[in-house]
């Protein structure tokens, strides 16, 4: 049984090709490595499904880009498939190399942006989200091996020319849970 990671989210419809949040969205000077669920300030961001928890880590700041708030991330090892890492969070209810189950509360999600440091010099997509009061989201990634610290990424962002071969597009994998939740 896999579970819809936010139960609150405003939709379940996933973004996909070109729309804002959708994987490899093309954001000018970058690309989107995930998927972007968005939900309000402090919705539960469950387990999709069993596994094990190998990282836990600061994933933006205000240090790195002033309109970022920040959060942390998650990197759960799925037990029958990939690795997933669920970010953008407001806090973390779990610790490393916990073992959790799908549905488990592992934290909350956060508010990324910081609405007060974007300005005109800030990238349109980030100006698109401010207009749409889109603020707080689950950014979640598919790996297929857990790799972090990477000079090309940041925030969920691909910095590269060339698609990491280690990076999966998330799109069916949510849509067959979407399509087999109960929630
Ligand atoms: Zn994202």
């Amino acid at each position: 049984m896999k579970y819809w990671p936010v139960p609150n989210s405003y939709s379940k419809n996933i973004p996909i090709n070109g729309y804002p949040g959708s994987f490899w969205e093309d954001r000018d000077d970058r690309r989107h490595c995930g998927i972007d669920i968005y939900a309000p300030e402090w919705s539960d961001v469950i387990a999709i499904e069993n596994g094990k928890v190998i990282n836990i880590g600061l994933f933006t700041s205000s240090l790195w880009v002033p309109y970022w708030n920040t959060t942390y991330y998650i990197l759960i090892k799925n037990t029958t498939s990939y690795i997933c890492k669920y970010a953008e969070l407001r806090d973390v209810n779990v610790h490393i190399d916990e073992k959790v189950n799908s549905g488990q509360l592992i934290g909350h999600v956060g508010q990324v942006l910081n609405s007060q440091n974007i300005t005109k010099e800030s990238p349109s997509y980030i100006k698109r989200l401010l207009r749409k009061k889109k603020l707080s989201m689950l950014h979640l990634e598919l790996l297929k091996v857990p790799v972090i610290n990477i000079e090309e990424y940041l925030g969920g962002n691909w910095y590269g020319s060339k698609k990491p071969s280690y990076l999966v597009d998330p799109t069916s994998y949510l849509s067959s849970i979407r399509r087999n939740s109960s929630q």
